[in-house]
Parts: C-alpha cells; sequence; structure tokens
C-alpha cells in the first residue's frame, strides 16, 4: 500500500454539518449469533437489547415525513428482532429502498430458513461482512468456521438472484483490515475478491466496500490491551484527507438506537455521543427536519477514521483513486 501524501493534519477534526438527508440507518439491537473481534457494537448472544414494534413505528413515521427514501437496517444481527419483517414491509410499503446490513451466518440459523427467500422477494439489498476471502483470516476475526458457512450463505443468495448478471438483486460485501492498518485500494481489492470467490468457490457479488476499523468499543478495547490504541489514532490523523470530508456519510445521514435516540452516525451511537450534542438527546418521535438541515454534526478523535486515506463508509471508500 502507498502512503497517502498528507495534507494538513487538524489538530482537531474539522467542525461539519449536515447537508440533505438521504438515509435514516436503525439499529435494531446488539443481539447477534456471532461475537467478532472487532465488532464496534460489542454485539453477541446474550445481548438482550431489542428495538421494540412501537419503536420501529415511530420511525416509519419519520421517514414519511422527512420524506427520506432510503432505509439502512443494522444490528446485531438485524434480522434476529422478531419485528425485521414488519419493518422491511413497511419501509418498502413507503417506497422505500432497504438494506440490509447481514452477517451471513444468519441466513443458516435454524429458525431463518425462509429469510433468503424474504430478502429476494422484498428486492432488499444486502450489505455483507466478509472481511477476507481467505478461511483462516475470516475464522481469525469472525470466528472458527464462520468463512464456510459465509461462503454457504452467499451461494444461497446467488441461488436466489442476488448479484446474478441482469438481476437487480444486490449483494455488496464489506472488507475491514485485521489489525492496525488502513484498507488498501478498494478497486484493486475488489478484482481480487472477485476472483477469489469465482475461482475457488463459485460464488459472486456485486461491489466491495472497504471499511477502516474504527477505535472505538470492542477494536479500542482490544488496541488498548495492546498498548496500540495512541498509535492507531496517530496513523489515523496523519492520514487525513482532506477531501473525504466533503463526503463522510454523516452528512447525509441519521442513525437511531434501539430505543428510538438519535445520533449522526453509528460510531457517535456507541459513543453516545447524541445528535449534534444536543441535550437532553433527541428522540425519534420529537425529531423535525429543522433539527438536522445544515445542523452541526458531533464530531471526535474519532472521526479521523472516516477521512484516513481513501476515506471509509458504510459505502464504503469516500475517495476510489486514493492509494490505488
Ligand atoms: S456479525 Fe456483525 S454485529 Fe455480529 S458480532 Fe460480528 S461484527 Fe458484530
Ligand atoms: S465518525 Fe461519524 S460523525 Fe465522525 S466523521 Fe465519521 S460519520 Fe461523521
Amino acid at each position: 500500500m502507498s502512503v497517502p501524501q498528507v495534507l494538513t493534519v487538524p489538530q482537531h477534526f474539522p467542525q461539519i454539518r449536515r447537508g440533505r438527508l438521504e438515509t435514516v440507518q436503525v439499529n435494531l439491537g446488539y443481539r447477534c449469533n456471532q461475537a467478532c473481534h472487532h465488532c464496534h457494537v460489542e454485539a453477541g448472544p446474550n445481548r438482550p437489547e431489542q428495538m421494540s414494534l412501537q419503536t420501529m413505528e415511530e420511525i416509519l413515521r419519520l421517514v414519511e415525513r422527512l420524506g427520506t427514501n432510503k432505509l439502512d437496517i443494522t444490528g446485531g444481527a438485524p434480522e434476529l428482532n422478531p419485528h425485521f419483517r414488519h419493518l422491511v414491509l413497511a419501509a418498502k410499503a413507503l417506497g422505500c429502498q432497504v438494506i440490509d446490513r447481514c452477517n451471513l451466518t444468519i441466513l443458516l440459523e435454524p429458525d431463518q430458513e425462509t429469510l433468503a427467500d424474504f430478502l429476494a422477494q422484498q428486492g432488499v439489498e444486502v450489505v455483507a461482512s466478509l472481511p477476507c476471502y481467505l478461511e483462516s483470516n475470516v475464522d481469525a476475526q469472525r470466528g472458527k468456521g464462520v468463512f464456510r458457512k459465509s461462503v454457504e450463505a452467499i451461494r444461497l443468495l446467488n441461488e436466489k438472484g442476488y448479484a446474478q448478471p441482469g438481476s437487480p438483486l444486490i449483494l455488496n460485501l464489506v472488507y475491514n483490515p485485521q489489525g492496525t492498518n488502513l484498507p488498501p485500494s478498494q478497486e484493486n481489492l475488489q478484482r481480487e475478491y472477485k476472483k477469489h470467490l469465482h475461482d475457488e468457490y463459485g460464488i459472486n457479488f456485486n461491489q466491495l466496500f472497504t471499511l477502516t476499523n474504527m477505535p472505538i468499543q470492542r477494536f479500542a478495547h482490544q488496541l488498548r490491551r495492546q498498548q496500540q490504541l495512541e498509535y492507531y489514532y496517530r496513523l489515523l490523523e496523519q492520514n487525513y484527507q482532506e477531501q473525504n470530508l466533503a463526503e463522510v456519510m454523516c452528512r447525509h445521514l441519521i442513525s437511531i438506537d434501539w430505543q428510538g435516540y438519535v445520533y449522526d452516525c453509528d460510531f457517535n451511537q456507541m459513543l453516545a455521543l447524541p445528535l449534534g450534542g444536543l441535550s437532553p438527546r433527541p428522540h425519534v418521535k420529537d425529531l423535525q427536519a429543522e433539527y438536522l438541515l445544515d445542523a452541526d454534526i458531533r464530531t471526535g478523535r474519532h472521526c479521523f477514521g472516516c477521512t484516513a486515506g481513501q476515506g471509509s463508509s458504510c459505502g464504503g471508500a469516500l475517495n476510489k483513486t486514493e492509494n490505488s
């Protein structure tokens, strides 16, 4: 990986403001069938937090009120929320594009046999984590046997029409580095992933999103134990690229937690930094459009994770020519 030229390294992350809202991202809870080392929401099988049906209804009313047409559903494993399918159906009825941030292995759980068909029938876009195309690396980060199950789940989605020529069903994969390095070129890595996964396993996907590991929650604890947390912060700061600032995801997105509280992004949610730093923290049922457009975004040192190198967002790299 070539080292990008450092233009300026601000002492503090620059103040930024929200533009037009395009996406409402909702976290349905922290329960997950996996417990990955890098998980920034510290999800796992024993987490009890789950969004209620009432909160989902409030979110749907907000989506209608704001006229937003993209609902991005995450967790935990969001499909484990008992009201997941209701939310998808209701959002589709409002004309929303729906994204399911899926861990793949959930598709093979005993009570989820109909999930792949449901997602395909509703035209849900699947964004799925696969942090490497090599079995040993995936299993080291996400647990033993996860790679094989992920391959099986991608095959199942391919059979349902995902990532097939001419099909509207989209399956995007997500890569994140194994440790304290920045992601390599998204374009080059996508080429390698596509070739390896097709040649070795006969499976296909649409796009690869490369994400930078955020120094928060489980990954931050790991770095602290290894006495690498400060090193990693500095790496992110030293690779600051000003041009990424215009496209950081919080400019066009809000994030809602399982209780209905609103944040500038998923990372701020995990750090309990409310929308715009407002107090008391705003709840979805009270949120009005004027709180959003051109409003200050609550930033912090972790934000350098979004602007380092080629940049990082829930849609992958921001500046796709950097590092290529
Ligand atoms: S699958 Fe995703 S939500 Fe679940 S533990 Fe792993 S990273 Fe966290
Ligand atoms: S961490 Fe969140 S608030 Fe900070 S720049 Fe990234 S998306 Fe924006």
